[in-house]
C-alpha cells in the first residue's frame, strides 16, 4: 500500500506562513470526524515554523524550519495513549481519535517533537492529520502544501522501497533520529538549521587602504586533517557550511600569492564569522 510523506526543504522557506494560515483555514471551527475536531482560534501551531539565526555581522544568514507532527512510524504517542486512541492508518498518517482520546492530556508531552497541542476547553489533545479527510475525498495534498508558493514543502505517496529510494536520491534527513520515532516526514537541506558554519574576509592593506583579497586560497583542517578548501569571492569572502555545533577546534590556513600564509585557530561552539583576515 502507498503511505504518504512530506518533503520539507529548509532553504525554500521564507516563513510567509501560508501553510499555517491554511492550516488554521481549514480546521477552525470546523470538525472533521472521525479524524479531528475544530482547531481554537488560538494557541495551536499545527504547522509550527521554528526560526534560526546564524553567524554574526555582516556574514548572517536566517532559516526557517516547518515542523507539522511527523506522523512517525514508531510513534511514542501511539504507545502512551489508552485504548487505542491513537493509531497509524495503513496510508502511514498518525491520527489521533478525538472521542477516544479525550481526557488523555499525557499524550501531549509523549511526543518528543512536540507536535501535539492541548484543547483545554474540549479536553482532547490535537494535532496534524495531513488533511487525511481532504485525501479521503480524492485531493493529493495537504491544505499547507497547496498554499506554499516557494515549493518549500512537497507530499509524495509511494511504496515503502520506491519513498526509500527518493530519500537516498535527494539525501534527505529526518529531524532528530536519536528519538528513533522513524518520521514521516523528510527534510532537505537541514543543514541549514542544524549545523554551523566558519566564515571570514580576507584582505590587504595596499596604500593605506584596506583591500579585499579575490582569489585566495583557505583550507580548513580538523586534526590536521583537511577538511575543505575554499577560494575566496570578488569579496574576499568564504565560507565553510555543513559542520557539526560543538565540535571543537579548527585550523584555518590563509594563502595568497605574494603575502605571507597566515593561520587562525578556530573552537566552533556555533556558526561563527572570524572577521577580516589580513594578510
Ligand atoms: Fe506522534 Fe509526535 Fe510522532 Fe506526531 S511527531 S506521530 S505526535 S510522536
Ligand atoms: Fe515556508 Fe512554504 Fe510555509 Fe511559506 S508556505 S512558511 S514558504 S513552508
Amino acid at each position: 500500500m502507498d503511505k504518504w510523506i512530506f518533503i520539507i526543504d529548509v532553504e525554500a522557506c521564507e516563513d510567509c506562513n501560508n501553510c499555517f494560515l491554511s492550516c488554521k483555514d481549514e480546521y477552525i471551527d470546523n470538525d472533521f470526524p472521525p479524524y479531528s475536531i475544530a482547531q481554537p482560534k488560538h494557541g495551536q501551531r499545527w504547522m509550527n515554523i521554528e526560526r534560526k539565526e546564524r553567524g554574526q555581522c555582516p556574514m548572517v544568514d536566517v532559516a526557517f524550519l516547518p515542523t507539522p507532527c511527523m506522523h512517525c512510524d514508531n510513534a511514542p504517542c501511539i504507545k502512551k495513549a489508552k485504548n487505542g486512541a491513537v493509531y497509524k492508518s495503513n496510508n502511514g498518517i498518525v491520527i489521533i481519535d478525538p472521542d477516544k482520546a479525550r481526557g488523555q492530556k499525557d499524550i501531549v508531552d509523549a511526543c518528543p517533537y512536540g507536535a501535539i497541542w492541548w484543547n483545554e476547553n474540549k479536553q482532547v489533545a490535537q494535532k496534524c492529520t495531513m488533511c487525511v479527510h481532504l485525501l479521503n475525498d480524492g485531493w493529493k495534498k495537504p491544505r499547507c502544501v497547496q498554499s506554499c508558493p516557494t515549493g518549500a514543502l512537497r507530499f509524495v505517496s509511494g511504496e515503502d522501497s520506491a519513498i526509500a529510494q527518493i530519500i537516498k536520491d535527494e539525501k534527505l534527513e529526518p529531524l532528530h533520529p536519536e528519538y528513533n520515532a522513524k518520521p514521516r516526514v523528510y527534510y532537505k537541506n537541514l543543514y541549514r538549521f542544524n549545523r554551523c558554519f566558519i566564515g571570514g574576509t580576507v584582505a590587504v592593506q595596499k596604500k593605506g587602504v584596506t583591500d579585499c583579497v579575490e582569489g585566495a586560497m583557505v583550507t580548513l583542517y580538523k586534526d590536521s586533517e583537511k577538511v575543505y578548501e575554499a577560494i575566496t569571492d570578488n569579496y574576499g569572502d568564504f565560507k565553510f557550511d555543513n559542520l557539526e555545533e560543538n565540535s571543537g577546534k579548527y585550523r584555518l590556513e590563509i594563502s595568497a600569492r605574494s603575502y605571507d600564509k597566515k593561520t587562525i585557530e578556530v573552537d566552533l561552539i556555533a556558526s561563527i564569522n572570524v572577521g577580516t583576515i589580513m594578510l
